[in-house]
């Protein structure tokens, strides 16, 4: 496989962008290669500027649910362009995806739209903080919830995958606030909440973890996080960044049945364009800017194109049996690893929640950060390579899910099944 223009493409890159990269995972450094360099994509593929074509599971790392360059969503976005990009007033576009959101999100009454995963969080938890009066988060070791300050301790994704602990230039003023404990532990949950409650303002948590890889929540983990925060009068707030619309069109709140005070969207939500939004209890919402004290806002926050693809997006998920077909293809492609690793004779323990999995090269269980890292990451950056010089594109970490989307085939999963048994098999 040739990919000399590609690595000029890079070499260009790192003079003018830090690392040659937008968010770090792209620069592929944990998997020991060069990032390609993408010239177009189209439905499950795509395509280098070097000409090679790649069957992706990245999916823009979750937005693609229905694949690349939909046509619905496409012409929804030119259609939208020919009015003009931005306004910076309000729209009808914003009130007909809110609505959306509102109607699918069982526990969102209100919602305000934002332009990445990163701000819906952030604001989040400014609200929670605001509603409560109270100051100390907490959050999971290796979840993961965009880059802000309070955040970036033991979090998840690029984080994890360089292998850094948190972050230089976040005050420790700020990172005393925030405490991070194991996910799945309800023992260290219950202490921590019950001895320090009176200064938590939110927990904040991803009901099935994703930046970790996937991990699954145990059976009673988000009930008793439920239960505990309703009790102890702190706001619980459900990142569904990866999860809202992907689990169900619900998201986690409506797989498993559990619902969250405040929920964080982003990824799906914008159909491939910058959206993210925050939304929950009325009674909480209300505290933002202008009915409320708590600020936040943004220049470009609704903006037609984005809100135009939002809701084309929304609209394809609410075909009869999505989620089913989705998940079918999901489960044919996580048992097909399954049986390629056990022929193989390499350990591997994959996780799979509906259409979200990971592969993670250990004899497991994994259910947390600590098993998560037991993982051999050295193993995977060859399994990484080797599937794509076979024109498999992977998450370029361990770390990361693999994202199955509705324009993936099932010859195309067979062919991912086949190629997985070749790969296995040269690393055993
Ligand atoms: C991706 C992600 C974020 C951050 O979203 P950005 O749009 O990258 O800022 C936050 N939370 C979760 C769970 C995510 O997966």
């Amino acid at each position: 496989m040739e990919t000399k223009i590609s690595s000029r493409m890079f070499e260009m890159a790192k003079k003018v962008i830090p690392g040659g990269v937008n968010s770090p995972v792209r620069a592929c450094k944990s998997v020991g290669c060069e990032p390609v360099f993408i010239q177009k994509a189209k439905g499950s593929h795509i395509y280098d500027v070097d000409g090679n074509e790649y069957l992706d599971f990245v999916c823009s790392w979750g937005p693609m649910i229905h694949g690349h360059a939909n046509e619905e969503i496409m012409d929804a976005v030119t259609d939208a362009v020919k009015d003009g990009t931005s306004f910076g007033a309000p729209t009808t576009k914003e009130m007909a995806l809110a609505s959306m959101v509102v109607e699918a999100v069982p526990s969102i009454e209100k919602v305000r739209f934002v332009n990445s995963g990163t701000e819906a969080t952030m604001s989040a938890v400014r609200l929670a903080r605001g509603f409560t009066g109270k100051d100390v988060i907490v959050k999971f070791d290796g979840c993961y919830h965009g880059h802000a300050d309070s955040f970036l301790i033991k979090a998840g994704s690029g984080v994890i995958t360089l292998g850094i602990p948190g972050s230089p230039g976040v005050p420790e003023d700020i990172v005393k606030n925030t405490i991070s404990i194991p996910y799945n532990n309800e023992d260290l949950l219950e202490k921590t909440l019950r001895e320090r409650g009176a200064e938590i303002a939110c927990v904040i948590v991803e009901p099935v973890a994703g930046n970790m890889g996937c991990v699954a929540p145990s059976a009673t983990f988000l009930a008793r996080l439920r239960e505990l925060t309703e009790e102890l009068n702190i706001v619980l707030i459900f990142d569904e960044v990866i999860t809202g619309f992907r689990l169900a069109y619900g998201g986690a709140q409506e797989h498993f049945g559990i619902m969250p005070d405040l929920t964080c969207l982003g990824k799906i939500i914008g159909g491939g364009l910058p959206v993210g939004a925050y939304g929950g209890r009325a009674d909480i919402m209300d505290q933002i800017a202008p009915d409320g004290p708590v600020y936040q806002a943004g220049t470009l926050s609704g903006n037609p194109l984005a809100m135009a693809a939002g809701i084309a997006n929304l609209r394809l998920l609410q075909r009869p049996d999505f989620y089913k077909e989705l998940n079918e293809k999901a489960e044919f492609l996580a048992d097909g690893l399954k049986k390629a690793a056990e022929s193989a004779g390499i350990p591997v323990t994959l996780n799979r929640v509906g259409s979200l999995m990971t592969g993670f090269f250990t004899e497991g269980p994994v259910t947390d950060f600590e098993s998560a890292m037991g993982s051999d990451a050295d193993r995977y950056a060859v399994h990484y390579r080797q599937m794509l010089s076979k024109g498999i594109n992977l998450a370029p970490s361990q770390f990361e899910v693999a994202f199955v989307s509705s324009a993936h085939t099932m010859d195309e999963l067979k062919t991912v099944v086949e190629m997985t048994e070749w790969s296995f098999k040269k690393l055993a």
